[in-house]
């Protein structure tokens, strides 16, 4: 069935059995469409006039495959919280590559769509809740101006799932530049055969960085490219307050958008030291420690690449190790710049990074809302607050003014440069859960305007006032869920 356009032309399939399983999604009992991202779809050249809701919910529950469609579970390993596993596409099919109408290849991959050879002892499926979370919050990052995997389908199966409680299944249709991830190079890596080495490094050069193609030293440079992606990426998230929750290499992708949103929130309140993941005891995910732990993730990838940076291993492991080693110096002067701009400061200052850290200090000590205190200080009619009237924050403020002044710039370059990296809005996690709740209960309506809301987060607009506020603070504990 062709009538919505798809356009396969599926490169992973073409693969050898080392790197995937064919397999088809397990068809679901009663598929109802909950979600489509109309925008998406027709970004991507997708064409939903000629068929009906009901064909809808057919194709993106799997239960009617698309025309051209290849479905495979993709292998790959990963470490998890940092210990290796084999792991796999447990609970996700690939079901091809779709080339856009400007030429773009985006895998298409429903989550939640039945056991796989790599299920484990899983039951493949996926609960409501969590699609429609991944759903909200990739858009949201989207529309903030980070790389990311989009959604573009969330389907009821009709079927119960059983976690602690019987939930209602679900499925999302991811939309991904690829799936392949710093994990995807581990399994390949943990197999020791150096030609499937070459074959992936090859098929992730062509796919993702053909520049490179002519390169002497084509594993060398795909892992410096690597850890410029995902220092940019990690930057991102440190300037909107995202916390990814669980940076396992097997949810770090080589395309350099954020993947897999499992227990992942926004941190209102700025401690360094927030984490929402239950799982994550020992605060190895928390949002001061994301920056270090990409550096550990690259330096996995790096471990992968050795046997094609040079042929001898001592000299390998030297190369790789200066360019891992080079992580914190390049990472320290971007971080830099991206709190240059959520200041509005132009040019540099040897002052600046005290001026910044003396910013965040404040706002730790005196328990200040992260993306509100840039929102107050883009416009102070923002929201009444008497936290602003703290003397401490009024002498920062006075040198903050100071420093604006210099380079001869005018407020108004200034508030512009402000005003297009410091959101307005962000999914507050009271909000997300509030919206989860009342689509379980099949009322659609918040989560429809949440993502409306949340489609405009540079915007001053009157009808973000009721998603501004952080969570009450009986929500301060606010706790996430993994793998549900
Ligand atoms: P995640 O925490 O979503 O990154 O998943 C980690 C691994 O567990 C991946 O290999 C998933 O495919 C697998 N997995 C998670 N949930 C399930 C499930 N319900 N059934 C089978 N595999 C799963
Ligand atoms: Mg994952």
């Amino acid at each position: 069935m062709n009538k919505i356009n798809w356009n396969f032309n599926n490169s992973y399939f073409g693969l050898s059995s080392t790197f995937k399983a064919n397999i088809n999604p397990v068809p679901v009992k009663n598929p109802e469409l909950v979600l489509l991202n109309k925008t998406l779809a027709s970004e991507l050249g997708l064409n939903f006039s000629k068929v009906t809701e009901k064909e809808l919910s057919e194709v993106f529950s799997g239960n009617s495959l698309p025309d051209g469609s290849n479905p495979i579970a993709q292998a790959y390993a990963g470490h998890q919280f940092g210990h290796f596993t084999m792991l796999g596409d447990g609970r996700a099919i690939l079901m091809g590559e779709h080339i856009s109408k400007n030429n773009e290849r985006f895998d298409i991959q429903f989550k939640g769509s039945g056991q796989t050879p790599f299920s484990r002892n899983g039951d493949g499926r996926a609960a409501l809740g969590p699609m429609l979370r991944e759903y909200i919050i990739s858009e949201a990052m989207h529309y903030l101006n980070i790389s990311t995997t989009r959604s573009l389908a969330v389907v009821k199966t009709g079927e119960e799932v059983i976690r602690e409680n019987k939930l209602q299944g679900a499925i999302l249709t991811r939309v991904a530049s690829s799936h392949l991830r710093v994990g995807t190079f581990q399994y390949i890596t943990a197999r020791k055969n150096e030609n499937e080495l070459r074959t992936l490094v090859n098929y992730t050069i062509n796919r993702h960085y053909p520049n490179i193609k002519k390169s002497n030293n084509q594993a060398l440079d795909l892992l410096k490219v690597l850890i410029d992606i995902q220092i940019d990426l990690v930057v991102n998230w440190m300037r909107v307050g995202f916390i990814h929750g669980v940076m396992n290499t097997d949810n770090m992708s080589i395309s350099g958008e954020t993947i897999d949103y499992g227990p992942c929130a926004f941190m209102d309140i700025y401690d360094p030291k927030t984490v929402f993941s239950s799982i994550d005891e020992f605060g190895r995910y928390a949002y001061f420690n994301q920056p270090s732990i990409t550096k550990w993730n690259l330096a996995r990838f790096a471990e992968c690449l050795v046997p094609l940076i040079d042929p001898n291993k001592e000299k390998a492991i030297k190369i790789a190790t200066e360019e891992i080693n080079n992580f914190d110096k390049k990472y320290e002067a971007k971080w830099i710049n991206m709190m240059r701009d959520k200041l509005g400061l132009f040019g540099q200052d040897p002052k600046d990074q005290v001026l910044i850290l003396d910013l965040l200090t404040w706002m730790h000590q005196n328990k200040a809302d992260y993306t509100n205190t840039f929102c107050f200080l883009m416009d102070e009619n923002f929201q009444y607050n008497k936290i602003y009237n703290n003397s401490d924050f009024l002498i920062w403020k006075k040198r903050w003014n100071e420093r604006l002044k210099q380079n001869n710039n005018t407020t108004e370059k200034c508030f512009s440069l402000m005003k297009s990296v410091n959101p307005q809005v962000i999914p507050r996690n009271h909000k997300v859960e509030e919206a989860l709740e009342s689509a379980n209960n099949n009322n659609l309506s918040p989560l429809k305007k949440l993502i409306k809301i949340l489609e405009k987060p540079y915007e001053q607009l009157k009808e973000n006032i009721n998603y501004q506020s952080p969570a009450p603070i009986s929500n301060i504990k606010y706790k996430t869920f993994c793998g549900t």
